[in-house]
């Protein structure tokens, strides 16, 4: 138990060594939807080591999505630029978001873009 609690820290502790090149790309904002305010990493591999590859920098609202939160797709559009980042990790996510809650709009996107879901 202690022992999966110090690999635990470690891991959070990976992950914040990194937050510096993630908010570069980021460009210090939230990958899915701009937002400057409560911005932090959420790891979407969390069984491998951490890796800038699988994080994405999201606020507060939107990690409350990630998480399972629900909302009325049509009132996401704005995540649309999401789907166009040339950050795969933030495209994949964003779609996949975006397929769970049935936003039909964002169907064409997600093909024309060829995000593999
Ligand atoms: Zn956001």
């Amino acid at each position: 138990m202690a022992k999966g609690y110090e690999a635990n820290k470690q891991h959070l502790a990976e992950i914040q060594r990194l937050g510096k090149e993630l908010g570069r790309r980021a460009h210090f904002s939230c990958e899915w939807c701009g937002a400057k305010e409560g911005l932090a990493p959420v790891d979407t591999q969390p069984a491998l080591e951490p890796e800038v590859e699988n994080l994405v920098l999201l606020c507060h609202g939107c990690r409350a999505l990630y998480d399972g939160g629900d909302a009325d797709p049509n009132r996401l559009r704005h995540l649309e630029g999401a789907l166009w980042s040339g950050a795969p990790v933030v495209a994949r996510t964003a779609a996949a978001l975006l397929r769970r809650l049935g936003a039909d709009w964002a169907e064409e996107v997600i093909e024309q873009v060829g995000i593999d879901l």
